[in-house]
């Protein structure tokens, strides 16, 4: 096996044993790049030099027989709306192209003192408004599973740099499904956990009622990891709850489902969605049953339904008055104008991209007299019947089994233009991320076409190691997936 084929855990245990090093280990990562970041466009930024000096400092502390933490030497990359000092952080948008911050954001360090390499800033839709990571600007990332394709969004660099190799471990958000969705798309797996679990100091907000940091890895294990270097208490972020973690990788333990109740989703019927996506959702739920689970089929019937307008209402009204700092005198961009509000005016229609622009016009008339009554107001309380219809679900069952998506990764530019059709596609995550919930992108192994298939599991609100641990049993049974050396698929025919 190669380096770059390696997990997390594997790749820290390597080095451990110094069967190669840290260094070893980022300089396969770069070569993973080199070869394919010409095609894929997953990262924006690439901090070689950096990481070949902190790997060899890794190294150094290994050779003097101290412990480097431990993700040691494991190279890693973070969603360029993740604060990194020293090191541009666009959100893939005009206005913060040339932004240095002068700090890191705290899963930034954490990470870093696991002993993580950061290798890369991964490529986004701006200010993680999307699920295709489509509208960036340094244009889209392709799905390394299938060049023609979309990786999902808005964390769609980071997912296809963990698909393509680059690094077994990356860093996302995730408001409402953009870790979970970009996963399912690339084949690899995804955790948001539960609102309050990580810290968000340092990531650009955009919906701060909903924004959770969330890692993207090749297999249940690396994702757990991820969580103990991260999901810690921070006083930097008062929403970061201040209790003591469970040790992650402890809920792998998890052998079977024997004594579990899972309920799975049955809101639609088989032809709402993909063929291969329902088959998908059907055979993870006879695999729980399999390993000893009580299933059964469950309809939220406000969730799904009312979660799209739910989300929508509430993100966009977050992100109108969250976006409001970029005025051109605090941050980035900025294009003069004979007024003040002229300069206002002309800083923000030039910098930020249509989809922006287009929410912060819908969030700030949602936050007006008038619409507030009628629109925000209203999805608060529906906010509050969902996260009750959780509750009762999770007082009888352990996990909740859903899509990630109803539809497989589609072709680049397909559905850009057309924001509707974008939004319907988030149906399965929103309700989830409304609950405060934990959920898991899990791989479902692949088409015969090659295309990934997957399923969502949900807990109860600070059940991350529960849903660790069912993931964990599945992905034993499934197997989980590999690196991909990206292609377009009709040529590979
Ligand atoms: N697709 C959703 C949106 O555009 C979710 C984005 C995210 O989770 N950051 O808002």
């Amino acid at each position: 096996m190669e380096i770059y084929e390696l997990t997390a855990a594997e790749t820290a245990r390597a080095i451990k044993k110094r069967e190669f090093s840290a260094s070893d280990a980022v300089k396969a990562g770069f070569a993973r790049m080199a070869k394919y970041e010409g095609v894929v466009n997953a990262c924006i930024t690439i901090i070689e030099e950096d990481a070949l000096k902190r790997a060899s400092e890794i190294d150094g502390r290994i050779s003097r027989g101290e412990d480097a933490g431990p993700l040691a030497g494991v190279p890693y990359i973070a969603k360029d709306n993740f604060c990194t000092r020293g090191v541009r952080t666009t959100c893939s948008s005009r206005i913060l192209e040339n932004w240095v911050p002068n700090y890191n954001a705290s899963a930034i360090n954490y990470m870093n003192k696991a002993g993580a390499v950061l290798m890369a800033k991964a490529n986004l839709d701006e200010f993680a408004m999307g699920s295709s990571t489509e509208n960036s600007i340094i244009g889209p990332t392709k799905n390394p599973r299938d060049l023609n394709r979309v990786p999902g969004g808005s964390s769609g660099g980071s997912a296809a740099a963990v698909a393509a190799g680059y690094a077994p471990i990356a860093l996302g958000s995730d408001t409402g499904g953009s870790v979970r969705l970009p996963a399912a798309f690339c084949g690899i797996q995804g955790l948001k956990p539960s609102y309050g679990e990580v810290s968000r100091y340092g990531i650009v907000a955009y919906c701060s009622a909903l924004d959770q940091v969330s890692p993207l890895a090749r297999s249940v294990e690396d994702l757990a990891l991820a969580m103990e270097a991260i999901a810690r208490p921070d006083p930097n972020d008062t929403t970061c709850d201040a209790y003591d973690r469970p040790k992650f990788g402890d809920a792998l333990a998890m052998r079977d489902l024997k004594g579990k109740n899972i309920g799975v989703f049955a809101g639609f019927e088989a032809e709402q969605m993909d063929a291969d996506l329902y088959k998908a959702l059907t055979r993870a739920g006879d695999m729980c049953r399999e390993a000893g689970a009580s299933v059964r089929p469950i309809d939220l019937p406000i969730s799904v339904k009312y979660g799209v307008a739910t989300y929508y209402v509430t993100a966009l009204a977050d992100a109108s008055s969250k976006l409001g700092c970029y005025d051109g005198i605090r941050y980035g961009t900025r294009v003069d104008g004979p007024t003040l509000t002229d300069m206002y005016v002309n800083t923000r229609t030039a910098s930020f991209g249509e989809e922006v622009r287009r929410r912060i016009i819908l969030g700030t008339c949602l936050l007006t007299e008038g619409f507030y009554q009628n629109y925000y107001g209203p999805a608060l309380k529906v906010r509050t019947k969902m996260a009750e219809e959780f509750e009762s679900l999770f007082e009888e069952y352990d996990a909740y089994l859903l899509p990630n998506a109803p539809s497989m990764p589609y072709l680049l530019g397909t559905k850009e233009t057309d924001p509707n059709r974008m939004y319907l596609g988030d149906v399965f995550t929103v309700p989830i991320s409304l609950g405060g919930l934990p959920g898991i992108s899990l791989n479902m192994g692949f088409t015969d076409g090659g295309l990934p298939l997957s399923v969502q599991i949900a807990g109860p609100r600070y059940g991350d190691s529960k849903v660790l641990g069912i993931a964990s049993v599945l992905e034993r049974m499934i197997g989980r997936p590999a690196v991909c050396s990206p292609k377009k698929l009709e040529e590979a025919a």
